[in-house]
């Protein structure tokens, strides 16, 4: 389980970008508040001498230091209620001063006891989503969302067959290193299943990039041009090999060329020997696949991959007719 880095960066980024905007809006009210009433002020001076007895405390006798422990708390708690009911007598709410967080439970930090917090979890995973090039799609593709209303016959039951296996794929991706070939005409359901597996993995912190073989072979293309001896570059193609799950959609529809082979060649050949799995789409029948790629990338898809064909009706096209 790897989330991306740039994502966590982001996500740290954003948390302490809250936390940071929580303590200026609190400073704020402070200074409006000692305006409209210095006794706050002085109570606020207070109660730091109180936190500071505490300390001195500790070094008391033991039952000595309990009674004075007691004696501070009680002024403590005497004061903060003085200072709540000015708050109060100015019209406002007695916690106006008080820190604010989006989360109660981490306050917004990220953590519960050492543990990543819920609300980070999914900070994690909205970025994720944005990150892998899928926000859009994964508003509504899920595993849940997935009908099978609209297959019949022998063709309910290979896509039956195929949402198990990609589900069951999904479940353990951990030990599961399988790469996939989607074949079949448009609107059958690969790219729903495709995001589908996805969002599960983004939702359980792995690295996940969807993108059209189109715009990954044009990413390397760029590449080649730029400065490889800086260290400082990151390659914007080094996400294809490196993510936990490459999904390569669409592929046959770009340009092929003598460049775009090699590069899907490498990523096949990198991302399998990395044992890290690709799943990749395709409108593509099966001998159209052989006559466009080379016998070293088709010996690998069809002798390493998992194939599922999708059949039946284009299901865009009955819901118009429905
Ligand atoms: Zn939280």
């Amino acid at each position: 389980m790897a989330y991306n880095k740039h994502v966590v960066l982001a996500v740290q980024r954003d948390f302490e970008a809250k936390r940071r905007a929580s303590e200026a809006k609190r400073a704020m009210r402070l200074e409006e508040v000692y305006a409209l009433c210095p006794k706050i002020r002085e109570i606020d001076e207070e109660l730091r001498k109180v936190s500071f007895e505490i300390v001195g405390a500790i070094s008391l006798g033991k039952e000595e230091c309990a009674l004075k422990i007691e004696q501070i708390k009680e002024r403590n708690l005497a004061l903060q209620k003085k200072r709540a009911e000015l708050l109060v007598s100015l019209g406002l709410d007695a916690s106006y001063t008080e820190l604010e967080y989006e989360c109660e439970l981490c306050k917004d930090t990220g953590y519960v006891s050492g543990f990543l917090c819920k609300c980070y979890k999914e900070a994690l995973s909205l970025k994720g989503y944005a990150h892998s090039g899928l926000a859009k799609l994964l508003e509504k593709q899920s595993f849940e969302s997935f009908s099978f209303d609209y297959y019949k016959g022998e063709d309910r039951r290979v896509i039956e067959q195929n949402f198990e296996e990609l589900l069951s794929f999904a479940k353990n991706f951990e030990t599961d290193k399988r790469s996939f070939l989607l074949y079949g005409p448009t609107g059958l359901g690969k790219t729903h299943l495709s995001s589908a597996v996805a969002r599960y993995l983004l939702d359980n912190g792995y690295d996940v990039v969807y993108e059209s073989a189109q715009n990954v072979f044009a990413d390397f293309e760029r590449d080649r041009f730029r400065d490889r001896f800086d260290d400082e570059v990151e390659l914007v193609s080094d996400k294809y090999l490196d993510c936990d799950l490459l999904i390569l959609d669409d592929l046959g529809t770009e340009m092929v060329t003598q460049f775009s082979v090699s590069c899907l060649y490498n990523i096949i050949n990198t991302r399998l020997n990395r044992g890290l799995p690709i799943i990749a789409s395709t409108n593509l029948r099966s001998d159209e696949i052989r006559k466009i790629y080379h016998d070293r990338i088709t010996s690998r898809l069809f002798g390493e991959f998992t194939i599922q064909q999708f059949s039946g009706q284009d299901i865009r096209r009955q819901k118009i007719i429905r």
